[in-house]
């Protein structure tokens, strides 16, 4: 390992931002995010690609791209308390963990949640609090929000989730529309009303509710 970044993310980045990511704290965030650490084995040489890639458990960590582009239009600061449903390989929560203040993130599967663990303590991510659980309930414990985050495409809007979020707050999910998924950016107003924004259409894996998995 050389002191310098990775060449690997450098092109990463500069492929993002090409693609149309703009936010310099988002695109810094990436580059500081060495994602080789969240991809099995099998996959290391396409550890720095701007595709999705298998994980365990038969689910998948993110395209590059809708990571950044994800967490660009949460519009995060460091005062930031962000839920966000779905840990899988980590790799989101990691990204969101460099801008935000804290981050809760909610798995449904033992293994992911164990071996996301492992990454966020090698990379010294001391501002992520994880739980195994049906995420589609949110962390009423925790509620309310600033932001919210939901990585598998939820079948309806997700009000159960809404509900945590602060008044001012914004929130981004995959939302099953027919045939597509289309990524909704909800923005809850001062007064407390909501609104909601569709953005690009998505393929996540989906929201899956009930209890969680002991694998
Ligand atoms: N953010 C992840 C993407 C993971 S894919 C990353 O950066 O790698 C979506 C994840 O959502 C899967 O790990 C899946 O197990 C999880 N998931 C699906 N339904 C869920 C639910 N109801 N509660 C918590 N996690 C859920």
């Amino acid at each position: 390992m050389s002191g310098g970044p990775d060449i690997r993310i450098i092109q990463l980045v500069m492929a993002l931002r090409s693609a149309g990511l703009s936010d310099k704290a988002v695109l810094g965030a990436i580059e500081r995010t060495p994602r080789d650490v969240f991809v099995p084995q099998g996959f290391q040489d396409q550890a720095y690609e701007n595709r999705p890639l298998p994980i365990d458990c038969g689910q998948t960590i993110s395209q590059p791209f809708v990571v950044g582009a994800m967490t660009q239009a949460l519009k995060l600061d460091d005062r930031c308390k962000v839920l966000e449903i779905g840990t899988g390989s980590g790799y989101q929560a990691a990204v969101l963990a460099r801008l935000a203040r804290r981050v809760y993130t909610v798995e449904r599967y033992r293994t992911l949640s164990k071996e996301a663990e492992a990454r966020f303590a090698e990379l010294r991510l001391s501002n992520i609090v994880q739980r195994i659980g049906d995420g589609a309930l949110g962390w009423p414990e925790q509620a309310p929000f600033d932001r919210i985050i939901v990585t598998a495409a939820a079948p309806e809007r997700p009000d159960g989730l809404l509900e945590q979020l602060k008044p001012g707050g914004i929130a981004v999910a995959p939302v099953q529309q027919g045939k597509v998924q289309t990524l909704i950016r909800y923005t809850r107003d001062d007064a407390g009303d909501l609104h909601e924004e569709a953005l690009f259409d998505v393929r996540f894996v989906p929201l899956v509710s009930g209890a969680a998995r002991a694998l």
